[in-house]
């Protein structure tokens, strides 16, 4: 078993000081004066709905018994079925779960799609079980949250550690539960039993389109531009695929094995099929080795951080060129290191607009399930193009009106939404 999602995210350790959850926090309330939202709101998004711990003992492989920690957090279901990723990672605890369930709160407002926010996992690193050890945990884990999750309730999909496969046994795990095949449980399923066309390239195709559609409207061409992608996992892979297919040189991409550059550029195509012949960027015809961190702060003219949060943060912040800087990774760059940039006049596009290509066509797929009418590649992406120009309308609809900065905007705009439908929703009873 071998789950693919951002190779490097999976050991690492999150920075000092970034408690995902604080985090959110202070952006609600360093936002607070722009919402326009009633304090009753803001005192919703402090306070997640629902927050589960669970225990989830599985047999191993030499027939003993391990104890994992599971969590799932339904941050908000003020805008529909709470809806968000689950990870595997080693070290993953309640805060990183809560702060990341309410990032995808604000993340499906930002696209104005019918959800709320959640988001769950399990504390294990993935590499050091088997795939049947990882089988019998994800069926416990999902047996233990049975009555919680379902298509009309939270979706959970692929995250960190976690993949295709994992999200088929879940579907399966509650189905056998429920007694009837239940595909909408979750998205990123494989296509050959309910998933959509498009899911897996999603999230890296969508930061593409930000990038575009900022540089766009902020009269930066891309004609000759550069870009450096930090992590070739599924996000870094397909931003960097898409970045290819428009033009732009992408000079330097890393893995966990390490990082490679090219002046010329790299091709983007040819690198998908070696990463997957050989495991690894390194060695690829034409490019040299460098230094992993010197790959954040080469001189290009886009940088997408697809790896982990806090990857730009206070001590290499000033010395990032580059010009757009695509959150691919949530919370890429810390708080402190988004004011430096800001300082330095760099675009920054936060991981609530970048990042949610994912999330739009996990959109896609639960209303092809609804429907078992399933759409073509092509309506997929025209379909995912034109979601990401109508929610940069709308945010720099906001960003100009108020004067703010994307990240601001696009916080003010989802905090809005909320507020209408809390609003119309009233308080029950
Ligand atoms: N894990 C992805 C994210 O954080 C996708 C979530 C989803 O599709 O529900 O955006």
């Amino acid at each position: 078993m071998n789950p693919d999602n951002e190779p490097q995210a999976r050991n690492e350790v999150q920075p000092e000081n970034l408690n995902l959850w604080h985090a959110f926090l202070a952006q609600v309330n360093e936002n607070q004066i722009y919402f326009g939202a009633s304090q009753e709101t803001l005192e919703y998004l402090r306070h997640p709905k629902r927050m589960v711990t669970v225990s989830v003992p599985a047999r191993m492989d030499d027939g003993s018994v391990r104890f994992f920690t599971g969590y799932r957090v339904q941050h908000s279901i003020s805008r529909g079925p709470a809806k968000g990723g689950l990870r595997y990672r080693a070290g993953l605890n309640l805060d990183e779960v809560r702060g990341l369930a309410a990032a995808m709160t604000i993340k499906c407002a930002v696209m104005n799609l019918p959800f709320g926010g959640a988001k769950g996992g399990i504390d294990v690193d993935p590499k050091t079980l088997s795939r049947s050890e990882i089988e019998r945990m994800t069926r416990r884990y999902t047996s233990e949250l049975v009555d919680l999750i379902g298509p009309d309730k939270d979706i959970p999909a692929p995250d960190t550690g976690t993949n295709e496969q994992i999200m088929a046994w879940i579907m399966d795990t509650y189905s056998q539960n429920k007694g009837s095949t239940v595909t909408g449980v979750v998205t990123g399923k494989p296509v050959a039993m309910g998933g959509s066309l498009g899911r897996v390239e999603a999230p890296g195709r969508g930061i593409a389109y930000s990038i575009f559609g900022v540089a766009s409207r902020e009269g930066i061409s891309l004609e000759k531009a550069s870009a450096a992608v930090q992590g070739f996992g599924m996000v870094g892979r397909y931003a960097a695929l898409g970045l290819f297919e428009r033009g732009v040189r992408v000079v330097a991409v890393s893995d966990s094995s390490g990082a490679i550059y090219a002046h010329d550029g790299l091709d983007i195509p040819r690198l998908l099929e070696y990463k997957t012949e050989n495991g690894s960027v390194l060695g690829f015809h034409g490019a040299k080795r460098i230094d992993q961190e010197s790959l954040l702060t080469l001189p290009v003219d886009v940088l997408v951080p697809a790896v982990r949060e806090g990857a730009i943060h206070a001590g290499n912040a000033a010395k990032v060129e580059a010009q757009i800087i695509a959150e691919g990774a949530n919370h890429a760059i810390t708080r402190a290191a988004d004011t430096i940039l800001e300082r330095e006049g760099r675009f920054i596009i936060p991981d609530y607009l970048a990042n949610s290509g994912g999330v739009v066509v996990s959109y896609y797929e639960w209303v092809q399930d609804f429907n078992n009418f399933y759409w073509t590649e092509e309506e997929i992406r025209q379909n995912l193009e034109q979601h990401f120009t109508h929610a940069l309308e709308s945010v720099y609809a906001l960003k100009l009106e108020r004067g703010l900065n994307l990240r601001q905007a696009a916080f003010v705009l989802a905090v809005s939404r909320i507020n209408e439908s809390t609003n119309l929703r009233g308080l029950y009873p």
